[in-house]
């Protein structure tokens, strides 16, 4: 079920999602060659506790850290660890932040020092079909328009859409309906009204689409070894277009 939220509730998912993009932003402050993800994530962690509010993925489903941090080949829900960071990588960091009942939910890939040519196409289409999608979320369109216009940015450009991971509704719960995929066809799905919450979040592939889970059940690398990228905002839907909630300062 679809839970449409009041002005009030969105007011206060505002401050939620405030608390999220500045969590994203000292990672990105702090991310540098040499530091292992655990350190990253305490820097997520110390954010969001700082800010009054709760890291939402921190014992979601058990999940052990504040953040996920997914490095190169891994596209989604790495788990800090005492992996380093290196020159050259590129990194995912997904950020939820709890306050007053609501969530942010929120992802950038990081450059660390100078990335291949390849990958900074990756980023650059990855980042740039988010704001396609939220240019054309309005009430009236359906979640499919904004499936087909993520797929067909990124798959024109040569890169493939993660098919077994998708975007999502947010609100009181972290994940809620609708479910928002990166492929899918126009004209298809549920309508877009004002008052709708939801996370797009294109998951995309230097390589072929197919994903691995691996044994301890988060950690999602690509098939093939190829490089990921991911980025997430949480957007209300209101009757002059989208608004990110998630927006950095
Ligand atoms: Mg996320
Ligand atoms: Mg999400």
């Amino acid at each position: 079920m679809i839970i449409v939220k009041s002005a009030k509730e969105i007011e206060k998912m505002r401050v939620a999602g405030r608390i999220t993009a500045g969590a994203l932003a000292a990672a990105g402050e702090a991310i540098r060659p040499g530091m292992t993800t655990r350190e990253l994530d305490k820097v997520i962690h110390h954010y969001i506790t700082s800010h009054g509010a709760k890291p939402s993925f921190l014992g979601y489903a058990g999940f052990p850290a504040s953040a996920c941090i997914s490095v190169n080949d891994t596209v989604i829900h790495g788990i800090p660890s005492n992996e380093k960071i290196h020159e050259g990588d590129i990194v995912s960091v997904d950020v939820g932040a709890y306050i007053d009942g609501y969530h942010g939910d929120s992802a950038k890939t990081f450059a660390v020092g100078e990335i291949s040519d390849d990958a900074k196409r990756l980023l650059a289409s990855t980042e740039e079909s988010l704001y396609e999608a939220i240019k054309i979320a309005k009430p009236g369109m359906r979640i499919g328009d904004l499936s087909a216009a993520i797929a067909e940015y990124n798959e024109s450009r040569g890169f493939s859409v993660v098919r077994q991971f998708v975007g999502h509704g947010v609100g009181r719960d972290l994940h809620e309906d609708p479910e928002v995929p990166n492929f899918g066809k126009a004209g298809h799905g549920p309508r877009l009204v004002a008052g709708m919450v939801i996370a797009v979040e294109p998951m995309i592939n230097l390589g072929k689409p197919q994903v691995k889970v691996l044994s301890d059940g988060w950690t999602t690398k690509t098939a093939d070894g190829s490089l990921s990228a991911h980025f997430e905002h949480t957007i209300a839907i209101t009757s002059e277009g989208a608004v990110i909630l998630t927006k950095p300062e």
